[in-house]
């Protein structure tokens, strides 16, 4: 038998804890919060999205770097992981747009603690609550608050991103890694938020409005979905899904542009028929009554249009298909769904151990991987505990 800790108690380290065989190891799974799971709960308001229904080439093409996330997804994919909810008593229903959830009549806390009963129900199997990691002694002891020092045979960091720290997951470890030369990437916020100079009479009445059916550009990176306009500016899954790129592009210049097409499921061409076709109409009418663009569509289009374009129809038309928005920076880390760095993933090898740490592995959103919402991001970190998981087990002891 061998000792193996597991700190952190998200997806990662649940899914990990579950499928370890106990009749080779000792498993103590430690968290600082009171409870496990907080982020995951917090994922589940308004519906727990668990993973995406998609071929398994679709699936991969959503994660980036998608090379260092194909093995694992091909070892434990989509369907894998819905058969294993529903093997372990948690249904799920794949929803209009393919998004998987788990059933109507299941609560996320009532999937929570299917989970955690799986973990409870094995033997060999300790759950250590309200304790946290501190770092590593000089002779590479796990230091913890109000725990004893423990140097275990085998530790597992699933320690999170570091968004949402309500959760736990702070990010704060961060720095006890670089103490061990392990090359730890700044975070920023993921599928979050970007920033918009509203004009004052365009926020004033279209604040919290959705703006639906709409697609994305971001240098020839598309996106479609809805987006909602806040007073900070742009959210919403049409957004969120292009953030790592739109991210990129703000490290380097202190701005980036996207550009909206109001109108996706018509070509410019058809667009401009339609005002030929209906000239008598005054042009705001035309794109009310003929376009069916929505108040807050026709107001962005008028607020980042000059007057000029707006009265010309081929320039108007061009334009719905591509308004042109600047962003200016990106909302606050801590309210972002997601982080983007953590560990390089150059410092681990390809069974998530890590290079500089002998019998050390990271999993989870701690590595410097990145998704888009849809249950892409659950997907990834259960897949990466269920695979290390099958790894550890398959280890001549
Ligand atoms: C608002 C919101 C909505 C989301 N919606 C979705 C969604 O619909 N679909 C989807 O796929 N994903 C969603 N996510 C993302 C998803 O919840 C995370 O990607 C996932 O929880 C990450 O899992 P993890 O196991 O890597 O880490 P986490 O779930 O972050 O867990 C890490 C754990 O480590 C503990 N910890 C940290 N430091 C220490 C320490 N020093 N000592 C001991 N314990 C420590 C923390 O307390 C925490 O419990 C959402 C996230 C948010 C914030």
């Amino acid at each position: 038998m061998k000792n193996i800790t597991i700190i952190g108690g998200g997806p990662a380290a649940l899914m990990l804890a579950a499928e370890l065989d106990t009749k080779k190891y000792n498993i103590t799974l430690i968290e600082k919060k009171k409870a496990l799971g907080r982020k995951f709960l917090v994922a589940g308001k308004g519906g727990l999205n668990l993973t995406f229904n998609s071929s398994i080439e679709k699936l991969i093409n959503q994660y980036s770097p998608s090379e260092f996330m194909a093995p694992t997804l091909q070892q434990f994919s989509n369907h894998d992981f819905i058969n294993w909810l529903n093997s372990n008593d948690i249904a799920t229903f794949i929803g209009s747009s393919n998004r998987v959830f788990s059933a109507m009549e299941l609560k996320p806390i009532e999937v929570l603690n299917k989970i955690i009963a799986i973990l409870k129900a094995k033997k060999n199997t300790n759950i250590q609550l309200n304790t946290t990691w501190l770092g590593w002694d000089a002779h590479n002891n796990l230091l913890f608050e109000n725990f004893e020092t423990i140097k275990p045979d085998i530790v597992v960091f699933a320690l999170g991103g570091a968004s949402w720290k309500v959760t736990g997951s702070d990010g704060k470890w961060s720095e006890l890694f670089k103490k061990r030369q392990v090359n730890v990437l700044p975070f920023r916020a993921a599928n979050c938020a970007f920033e918009v100079n509203w004009s004052k009479d365009f926020i004033a009445t279209h604040e919290g409005k959705p703006l639906k059916n709409i697609a994305l550009n971001f240098n020839n990176h598309f996106s479609k979905g809805e987006l909602v306009v806040s007073k900070f500016g742009l959210e919403g899954n049409a957004i969120y899904a292009l953030s790592e790129k739109i991210q990129n592009e703000l490290l380097s210049n202190n701005f980036a542009v996207i550009h909206l097409d109001l109108k996706p499921t018509m070509s410019e061409s058809q667009i401009k028929a339609k005002f030929i076709k209906n000239k008598k109409l005054k042009i705001t009418d035309a794109l009310k009554k003929v376009l069916n663009l929505d108040r807050t569509a026709i107001a962005l289009l008028k607020q980042f249009t000059d007057k000029d374009t707006f009265s010309n129809i081929e320039l108007l038309s061009k334009t719905i298909k591509s308004v042109p928005v600047k962003l200016k920076s990106s909302e606050a880390l801590d309210k972002a769904i997601s982080s983007l760095g953590g560990i390089s993933l150059s410092e681990i090898d390809e069974n998530f151990q890590c290079k500089k740490l002998p019998n050390t592995y990271a999993i989870g959103e701690m590595l410097d991987w990145y998704a888009p919402t849809g249950g892409y991001l659950l997907q990834g970190c259960f897949s990466m505990g269920y695979v290390l998981a099958k790894h550890l087990n398959n280890q001549k002891l």
